[in-house]
């Protein structure tokens, strides 16, 4: 069944396909658990696809500003979960981006209610589902494509071997520092960094003040569909249970930018392709001199 739905998968243009067990997600809080949104859940199917490199080129350039978004578009997951369940005949649950209801407002529906607007966070299922790692910006990393990764989920009651997790290592995380080094407005803090684990993979994650993104001229856009900061990794996870830090706490009021384009993904987007990291190759290099910037908020 697993080799069909990936097949199905491949067949409607999906790059990536990973499976996590339920126990994947035991020891988070029921507001980001998947039960609490199917109670009979056994199954996470991630599901993905590449962006186009060239979907940063214009960016890169410093000439055409486009968007590059973590969500999948939302008919390839209806089309998964619809083909699972007409399939199967077990419920599958698309996990949809949407911009969050907010009644009823400030209290569960009953007492043992988690809060409404459960969250899934989509990097924390892809790395349970096997399908890379968190990188030191908190981004998903992909051995395929790197950061470049557009991602959906689905909850179901169907059980299906669980895929591994990913064994390898992309991002060399304080090693490396490109990222960082790249940032003109020194948003990305290495003296701070908290520790993530998803089942048995320790992550470095940094600090960042997402407060100077959201003003990046250097590439970063709003993202307008996420306003709950466990989305984002704005949480320190200690034995699975989630943190809040500092710098995060006032953002879990806010949106969340979104820096996929800005010259610290690009940059490590880069990296990883000179190093030899990805398994999709091109033709020429992303980038072959200093990237632009604007070194000042002084617009
Ligand atoms: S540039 Fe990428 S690989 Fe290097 S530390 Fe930053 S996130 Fe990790
Ligand atoms: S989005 Fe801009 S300000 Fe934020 S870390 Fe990246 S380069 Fe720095």
């Amino acid at each position: 069944m697993k080799e069909m739905l990936r097949d199905y998968a491949r067949s409607i243009g999906l790059t990536l396909f990973g499976v996590a067990s339920a126990e994947r997600f035991d020891g988070l809080p029921q507001n980001v658990h998947p039960a609490s949104i199917l109670p009979e859940v056994r199954s996470v199917i991630v599901i993905g696809a590449d962006i186009p490199r060239g979907n940063y080129r214009g960016v890169e350039e410093g000439t055409l500003w486009s968007f590059a978004s973590k969500y999948l578009d939302q008919r390839l997951v209806l089309d998964m979960a619809r083909t699972i369940e007409q399939q199967t005949h077990f419920e599958a649950v698309p996990y949809l981006a949407h911009f969050p209801k907010v009644a009823p407002r400030s209290r569960p529906v009953a007492p043992d209610r988690p809060m409404y607007n459960v969250t899934i966070n989509l990097e924390y299922a892809a790395v349970a589902a096997g399908l890379g790692e968190i990188s030191l910006l908190g981004q998903l990393l992909t051995p395929q494509y790197g950061n470049r990764n557009t991602l959906g989920v689905i909850l179901t009651e169907l059980e299906l071997e669980p895929d591994p997790i990913y064994a390898g290592t992309l991002c060399d995380g304080l090693a490396c520092r490109e990222c960082i080094a790249v940032c003109p407005a020194h948003s990305i803090n290495p003296d701070k960094t908290v520790t993530l684990d998803i089942c048995g993979r320790q992550t470095v994650l940094a600090e960042i003040n997402y407060n100077l993104c959201r003003l990046c001229p250097n590439g970063a856009a709003p993202d307008f569909i996420n306003k709950v900061g466990q989305e984002e990794l704005m949480v320190e996870f200690s034995g699975n249970q989630p943190k809040i830090v500092e710098t995060s706490t006032a953002l879990t009021r806010r949106n969340v930018p979104n820096i996929a384009t800005a010259v610290c993904s690009r940059t490590c987007l880069n990296h990883l392709e000179k190093t030899g990291r990805l398994t999709q190759k091109y033709v020429n290099p992303f980038r072959d001199g200093e990237p632009w910037r604007l070194e000042t908020w002084e617009r």
